[in-house]
C-alpha cells in the first residue's frame, strides 16, 4: 500500500499521519492487485475454518487488502469476527421491515476500536515503537492498552477528567496502561495528542491510517454475513468520523475489486449537542467546531478530525448525515435491548436515526437497513440504570414483592403476555 495525502494528493512518508505539504489526513491506498473475486472469496471463506489466528480474525483475514505486516509482528486478539443479527424490534421501533444489527461491540474489548487497534498496534510493533498514546473518550483507551499489552508495549492514554465510562476506565486499568485524566473534553486531549508526533512514539487515535484499514473490514465482515449482498443502508453513529470514512473507505474497495456491484447509503448520525457534521451536512461549507454536549460520551466530539474523509464517503454512496435528541437515543438504546441484543448509548444513534429517516422517508419501509452497533451494553452500566430508573417508555424498574404469593402473581402476569 502506498500514503497519500487525502487532501492534496501528495505522496506521504509510509509513517506518517499529516501531509508534510498541507497537514491533510494520510491515508493508504491500495496498490494494483489483480482483482480475481471469486478467489478471493474462496480464501477469505476457507480462512473461517482454519483455527490459525490470523485466520479467524475478522481483519487479518483480509490481509490482501491490508498493509503487509510480518506475521510475527501481528497483535490480535481475534477481533472483528462479529455477527450480524435480526433486528425485529429495532425495525418495529423505526417503523422497518428488513433491519438488522452489525454488532462491533462483540469484539474483544468490546467496541470497534479493536478492529483497527489490531493493525496500528501491529504496525508500531513492526517499526520498533515502543510506546503508544491516545486521547480517548474510553473505548480508544480501552482498546489500545489492551493490544499494547499483548505487543508488550508501554501505553499512555489521555481522557477528559469525569468524561469517560466507569467501566472504560476501569478496562484501561486492568490492561496495565497509564492514564492520564486532563482537565478539558475529547477534543482538548486530541490536540495535545497531535502535538506529540515522533518516531518513538505511536500516535493511535483515527487520524492514524492504519487504524481505518482495519476498521474498513467492518465493510467485508458484513459483506462476508450476507453472502456478498450489499444492503441499501449502513446507517452509523459519527464522532470523530473514522469510522464513517473507513466503512466507506471498505465499501469502496470491495466494490472496485469486483467483490459486490454497488455501494449502500451511509447515513451518519450524530447527537444533537455534538452535531458540527450533520450541520454542515445541511448548510455546507467548513465544518463549524462546537462544544460537544451529549450523555453519549463516546461520540461527544465538537471537532472532528476525520470530517472531511467522512463527508467524501457519504457524498460518494449518496448518503446523509442527520441529528437526534439525547432522548431519542436512550428510547432506542432500550429498544434495541429488547431484542436480546444490547448496546451502549452512542450505539443506538443507530436506531433513533433510522426511525428519523424513516419519519422523513428517506429510507423506505421495506428497505435493507444494517444498523452498525459500536459498542457493548456492559460499557456504560451507570446509563442504562438511570434510564431504567426513570419513566421513559421502556424504563424497567426493579421491583419488590412482598411475599411468595406476591411473586407468583409477578409470575402469572409476566406469562400473562404470551397467553
Ligand atoms: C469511537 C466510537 C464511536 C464514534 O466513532 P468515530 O470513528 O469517532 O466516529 C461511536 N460509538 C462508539 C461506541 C465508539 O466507541
Ligand atoms: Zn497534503
Amino acid at each position: 500500500m502506498v500514503s497519500v495525502c487525502s487532501e492534496c494528493g501528495a505522496r506521504a512518508p509510509g509513517d506518517a499521519i499529516f501531509c508534510p505539504a498541507c497537514h491533510g489526513l494520510v491515508v493508504l491506498q491500495l496498490e494494483a492487485i489483480a482483482p480475481d473475486a471469486a478467489a478471493l472469496r474462496r480464501t477469505f471463506a476457507e480462512r473461517r475454518l482454519s483455527n490459525a489466528a490470523i485466520d479467524r480474525s475478522g481483519v487479518w483475514r483480509f490481509r490482501e487488502l491490508l498493509p503487509s505486516i510480518p506475521d510475527e509482528c501481528v497483535v490480535t486478539l481475534r477481533e472483528n469476527d462479529v455477527p450480524l443479527y435480526a433486528a425485529p424490534g429495532g425495525g418495529d421501533f423505526a417503523d422497518a421491515t428488513a433491519v438488522a444489527y452489525l454488532h462491533l461491540g462483540m469484539n474483544p474489548t468490546g467496541s470497534f476500536k479493536d478492529a483497527g487497534m489490531t493493525v496500528a498496534v501491529s504496525h508500531a510493533k513492526a517499526c520498533g515503537t515502543w510506546v503508544a498514546v491516545c486521547a480517548s473518550t474510553g473505548n480508544t483507551a480501552a482498546s489500545m492498552a489492551a493490544y499494547a499489552a499483548r505487543a508488550g508495549m508501554a501505553a499512555v492514554v489521555i481522557v477528559p477528567a469525569g468524561g469517560v465510562s466507569e467501566s472504560k476506565l476501569v478496562q484501561t486499568l486492568d490492561y496495565g496502561a497509564t492514564v492520564a485524566a486532563i482537565e478539558g473534553d475529547f477534543d482538548r486531549a486530541l490536540a495535545m495528542i497531535r502535538t506529540f508526533e515522533s518516531d518513538r512514539v505511536a500516535i493511535l487515535n483515527s487520524v492514524n491510517p492504519y487504524r481505518i484499514e482495519g476498521q474498513k473490514c467492518a465493510a467485508f465482515a458484513l459483506l462476508e454475513a450476507s453472502d456478498w449482498r450489499v444492503p441499501d443502508w449502513l446507517v452509523l453513529p459519527g464522532g470523530n468520523l473514522g469510522n464513517t470514512s473507513a466503512l466507506g473507505k471498505g465499501f469502496r474497495e470491495a466494490l472496485a475489486l469486483g467483490l459486490t456491484t454497488r455501494l449502500p447509503r451511509i447515513a451518519v448520525v450524530q447527537a444533537s449537542g455534538a452535531a458540527p457534521f450533520a450541520r454542515l451536512f445541511r448548510e455546507g461549507g467548513e465544518l463549524v467546531p462546537v462544544k460537544a454536549e451529549t450523555d453519549a460520551t463516546a461520540i461527544k466530539i465538537g471537532a472532528p478530525a476525520s470530517w472531511k474523509k467522512a463527508l467524501a464517503e457519504v457524498r460518494v454512496s449518496n448518503g446523509v448525515a442527520i441529528a437526534v435528541d439525547d432522548s431519542e437515543i436512550a428510547d432506542a438504546r432500550a429498544a434495541i435491548g429488547r431484542d436480546g441484543v444490547g448496546c451502549e448509548p452512542a450505539s443506538a444513534a443507530s436506531l433513533a436515526g433510522l426511525r428519523r429517516l424513516r419519519r422523513s422517508a428517506t429510507i423506505a419501509r421495506d428497505e435493507n437497513v444494517v444498523l452498525v452497533l459500536t459498542g457493548h451494553l456492559l460499557k456504560d452500566t451507570a446509563y442504562a440504570a438511570q434510564y431504567h430508573a426513570s419513566g421513559a417508555p421502556f424504563a424497567n424498574a426493579v421491583v419488590r414483592p412482598k411475599d411468595a404469593r406476591a411473586l407468583r402473581d409477578l409470575i402469572e402476569r409476566a406469562g400473562a403476555v404470551h397467553a
